[in-house]
């Protein structure tokens, strides 16, 4: 099928819930990517995220694919080695204790929010059940997750949203210190809102909500959906804060590209989801777990995760001599670069023209390469984003 038919078919027969990019993408290897006509890209986005180890790598092949051919699917009525490979090393990665797996990222905040108000319940009993989020964060698309991402456009139509959550400034102590109270369970946050602007949080900001969380009791709840899975320099983004979350969510790079979630408790929390009280049909699903396991092995090594740094530092290194850029946030392989002519959104439509795939975010570019793009790849891409900037 030429690229035309492709997109006819998705206009009549499927739900226009996504503005797309002109290109079909059929097949990738590494940091590149071929459409349906036969042009190559250099992939500046792994999927948003998703695929850590870029484009099927030999590793990750094998082992979906020997998994695919073994056992594809059980209930969570049994047992399975696979999840419980998943769970152990994100526990040891972590220090923590008890892991949820689930299909997206969505998920994995929809046990945390329980988590938070079944933990107070438990405690407390009824009555302390708000949950503080930040202005600007991303949560998911669940009519729930909705109502935690702290952006009005997306508390819409949908009426009536999950109550009990509560919206803060981020990086102000202040604002935060005014929305404490006696209702409050938890308060959950990006470390680097994503969706958001590519905008990190500050250590004081950070470490201040861990103190009060601390002192009252309230659980503090770190959405690693996007920052996680060495992203941005360390396994997790928290331990670049010195601070140690009750819960972390996780997705997005977790299976390197199949739809796998974790909701990962701490030890305060590690006892509140009982039998009963959650479950899924798909989480853990043993190829998901497969390619998991084959991603958390490989990107928590010290120098897998000291080439993730480097090569975000040649990056911002290379775009700080670009024309049009105005400022570059971010960490690690997580960039976000604001224009000067305020024109993310023409950049990456000419990008792609190009041969260059990549995000936005708000009104700036996002860059979310796969952690294992080569220097090659990365110049190569960059010059096409040179090229497009410099007109
Ligand atoms: C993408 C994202 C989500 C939602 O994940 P899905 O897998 O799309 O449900 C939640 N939180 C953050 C920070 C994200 O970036």
């Amino acid at each position: 099928m030429n690229f035309e038919e492709i997109k006819n078919d998705e206009q009549q027969y499927m739900m226009h819930t996504y503005g797309r990019f002109n290109t079909a993408l059929v097949k990738g290897k590494g940091a590149s990517a071929v459409d349906s006509e036969g042009k190559e890209y250099i992939d500046f986005t792994s999927g948003i995220g998703v695929n850590s180890l870029g484009y099927c790598d030999e590793g990750w092949v094998k082992a979906v694919s020997s998994q695919a051919a073994t056992l594809q699917h059980i209930s969570n009525l049994y047992y399975s080695p696979l999840q419980t490979e998943v769970s152990k090393k994100l526990c040891k990665l972590t220090g923590m204790e008890k892991v949820f797996l689930c299909n997206s990222g969505a998920e994995a905040n929809e046990c945390a929010i329980k988590i938070a108000r079944k933990y107070s319940f438990d405690k407390y009993g009824e009555g302390r059940q708000k949950i503080i989020t930040l202005i600007n964060s991303f949560h998911g698309r669940t009519v729930t997750t909705l109502a935690a991402t702290g952006q009005d456009v997306f508390h819409n139509f949908f009426f009536p949203f999950t109550e009990g959550f509560d919206y803060v400034t981020a990086n102000d102590t202040d604002d935060l210190k005014a929305h404490i109270s006696d209702d409050v369970c938890a308060v959950f946050i990006e470390l680097v809102q994503g969706e958001g602007g590519v905008m990190p949080l500050s250590e004081d900001f950070v470490r201040t909500a861990a103190d009060i969380c601390k002192e009252k009791d309230i659980l503090l709840m770190i959405d690693e959906v996007q920052t996680g899975i060495s992203r941005t320099g360390t396994f997790f983004c928290y331990q670049q804060y010195g601070i140690e979350p009750d819960v972390v969510t996780s997705a997005k790079g977790l299976g390197g590209g199949l739809p796998i979630g974790a909701c990962i408790s701490g030890k305060k929390t590690a006892g509140v989801m009982t039998a009963g009280t959650h479950g899924t049909t798909f989480g853990g699903n043993p190829i998901a777990c497969a390619g998991a396991n084959e991603v958390l092995s490989r990107v928590s090594t010290k120098e897998f995760l000291d080439e993730v740094r480097a090569k975000g530092d040649y990056i911002r290194e290379k775009l700080s001599a670009m024309p049009n850029v105005k400022e570059i946030r971010g960490k690690g392989l997580m960039i976000g670069i604001v224009t000067e002519k305020d024109n993310a959104k023409d950049v990456a439509g000419r990008c792609v023209e190009n041969g260059l795939l990549i995000l936005t975010a708000k009104n700036l570019l996002r860059l979310l390469p796969p952690l294992t793009i080569s220097y090659e790849e990365i110049d190569k891409g960059l010059s096409i984003l040179k090229s497009v900037m410099e007109v």
